[in-house]
């Protein structure tokens, strides 16, 4: 049985397109396939686009068609599903029970991750939670009247101090 392509939609997230779920999605399901043209990896190495996708060590799968939904699934830390290669196929299965209205996404794997995403700073949710985090201790550290220690080095430099002569140094 084909699965109802109303399983999830294309919408906006914060930052760009995601595909989100607009039923339940139970754990262990096949959710959709990553289609689009086989092309050598020597090919996908010098086209360099985004959506090549590794199937083993000769082929990629050039996800970059419109046709192809699953191009819209983000990258997350804490994914909620996964893509899993069979044969010269890719389909992206849930790895978690998905509510409607939560964002699909799957870890796009360490070489991706460490090339394009850390570079200019993960947007997923759980590194988005992380951030807003931070950003409330060193508020509160702020409100206490403590000073961050990068902050305490510039106001030395600032104030002409040797930063050598810092505490921490
Ligand atoms: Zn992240």
């Amino acid at each position: 049985m084909q699965r109802s392509k109303t399983d999830f939609a294309v919408r906006r997230t914060r930052t760009g397109l995601g595909l989100f779920a607009t039923r339940i999605i139970p754990r262990g399901k096949r959710i959709i396939e990553y289609t689009g043209p086989q092309i050598s990896n020597e090919e996908a190495e010098s086209r360099r686009g985004r959506y090549f996708f590794g199937v083993n060590k000769k082929w990629s799968i050039d996800g970059s068609p419109r046709t192809n939904t699953a191009r819209y699934i983000n990258h997350s830390c804490k994914p909620n599903a996964e893509p899993i290669i069979s044969g010269s196929r890719i389909w992206i299965w849930s790895r978690k029970n998905i509510k409607p209205g939560d964002e699909i996404t799957y870890d796009y794997g360490k070489e991706y991750f460490e090339g394009v995403i850390k570079p200019k700073g993960c947007r997923c949710e759980k590194c988005a939670a992380e951030r807003k985090e931070l950003r409330a201790k060193r508020l509160r550290r702020a409100v206490r009247g403590e000073k961050p220690s990068s902050l305490s080095d510039s106001n030395l430099r600032a104030r002409g101090g040797a930063v050598a002569s810092a505490p921490e140094s």
